[in-house]
């Protein structure tokens, strides 16, 4: 069975000092919901104070986004072995990285191959853009970006990965996919992919997760579909509606 993992995106959002106060609120909650993998992405500016504030407990941190680099003449970027120094997870490729930032699946691949051999565990996001999903071009796209992104791992490094299905019309929008409709690229499309490269087995072994305006409200529906193994959770994160969700999500798998 795989094991369920919800994380918070916090994005370009809270100061330190906001940082230091919304965690303090959360952690006793987020601590004693088990069986789930709980982890919390603040900037890279907040890492270190959530850091110590999380210690003692089983909540895990991540950073969102990191340079392939070791280190070197590239400022304002950030390596893989500053962050193997604060947090375990580091989130590659999400939808405002690609949008915004140009991120391109060579560049993400790169990234990722850096992460793993630091020890990193990566969660990569893909996802289809409205007029890719409306044009009917969600197999395809999902398929190039799960291609493109893990190219050149071995079976054993993609098996561990963490997968996040975000489509791109879902994020921010309160317009989340059905999770039908998510299960579906996930587990044919996602897991498809993966089958193709690695096999089945190893298909099975990702856990794949669903982004894209999770609430409290419908986080039990995607956590009831076979092939959701967990949320990449945005604007819900910065709340203490991620206790909710980590709650709904232990309680829906029953772990
Ligand atoms: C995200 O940015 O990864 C995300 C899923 O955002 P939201 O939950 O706000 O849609």
């Amino acid at each position: 069975m795989r094991r369920p993992i919800l994380a918070g995106n916090w994005k370009m959002n809270m100061t330190i000092a906001e940082a230091i106060d919304f965690v303090r609120s959360i952690r006793l909650g987020l601590n004693e919901i088990k069986g789930v993998d709980r982890v919390l992405c603040p900037p890279f500016t907040a890492l270190a104070a959530v850091k110590d504030l999380i210690s003692a407990t089983g909540i895990a941190l991540g950073a969102q986004n990191m340079y392939w680099e070791e280190k070197g003449a590239f400022t304002g970027e950030i390596a893989p072995g500053m962050l193997v120094e604060l947090c375990q997870y580091v989130i590659l490729g999400h939808s405002e990285r690609r949008g915004y930032f140009g991120e391109t699946d060579a560049g993400i691949n790169r990234k990722l191959h850096a992460a793993l051999a630091h020890g990193l565990k990566p969660i990569v996001c893909v996802g289809e853009t409205e007029a890719q999903h409306d044009a009917g071009q969600t197999e395809r796209v999902i398929t190039e970006q799960v291609r493109g992104c893990l190219a050149g791992l071995t079976a054993e490094q993609a098996g561990g990965l963490v997968v996040a299905y975000e489509p791109v019309w879902a994020i921010g929008t309160g317009k989340a996919a059905t999770a039908g409709g998510a299960g579906a690229v996930i587990g044919v499309t996602i897991r498809g992919a993966i089958a193709d490269l690695y096999g089945e087995a190893t298909a099975q072994a990702v856990r794949v997760q669903y982004g894209g305006s999770v609430t409290p409200a419908n986080i039990g529906e995607f956590m009831s579909h076979p092939d959701i193994d967990g949320a990449l959770v945005g604007g819900a994160s910065l709340k203490a509606d991620f206790v909710d969700l980590v709650r709904i999500a232990a309680k829906t798998k029953g772990v």
